[in-house]
């Protein structure tokens, strides 16, 4: 079977989660699975074509894969994270949301200029997390080699919002 075949065939379908009229995909029960974890981690390796210099995680199941990732290429994993949550000093970025606005951050001294980064989180959705997440990279003066996700929900376009920062784009299961 292809490992978008066995990623679907793990993923939880949760409906009216976390209200009413979502379907949450619930990746949790990959992480039961060893052998699905490592073909996971090695669907991501496939698809990189230049070595990023590091990995950024999006809160908080960007983190699962993402460390795992940025070890496997032996390369930093940095965090970005809900405001308030990072202990140092922080740069920030405020995004719209359907309804009001969020705020992610960055450890201010976690990127150096010029570095070239693969920005990761668990799923792509209307893709306005992970276009919030490049804004907060090139503050740095950093650049987005690509984006990688487990899922991506083509219904809610979010590689049309995220491509003009790169078109290097990665899911490993689609719907
Ligand atoms: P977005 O900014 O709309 O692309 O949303 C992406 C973020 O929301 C990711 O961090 C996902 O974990 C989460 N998310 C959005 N929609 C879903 C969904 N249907 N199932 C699971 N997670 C979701």
């Amino acid at each position: 079977m292809s490992l978008e075949t066995n990623i679907k065939a793990a993923i939880r379908d949760v409906p009216d989660f976390p209200k009413p009229g979502i379907m949450f995909k619930d990746i949790t029960p990959i992480f039961e699975n060893q052998t699905l974890c490592n073909e996971i981690v090695d669907g991501f390796v496939a698809a990189i074509s230049n070595k990023p210099d590091a990995i950024i995680g999006i809160e908080s199941r960007g983190f699962l894969f993402g460390l795992l990732l940025a070890n496997k290429l032996n390369i930093p994993f940095i965090l970005v994270r809900k405001a308030g949550k990072l202990p140092y000093k922080t740069i920030s970025y405020e995004y719209a949301l359907e309804y009001g606005t969020a705020k992610i951050e960055m450890h201010a001294d976690s990127l150096k200029k010029g570095w070239n980064v693969l920005i990761h989180d668990d799923l792509l959705a209307t893709g306005g997390t992970a276009e919030a997440a490049a804004h907060l990279v090139k503050q740095q003066g950093a650049t987005i080699s690509g984006f990688s996700f487990v899922v991506g929900l083509n219904f809610l376009n979010g590689k049309q919002k995220i491509n003009i920062h790169s078109n290097n784009i990665t899911c490993l299961a689609q719907y």
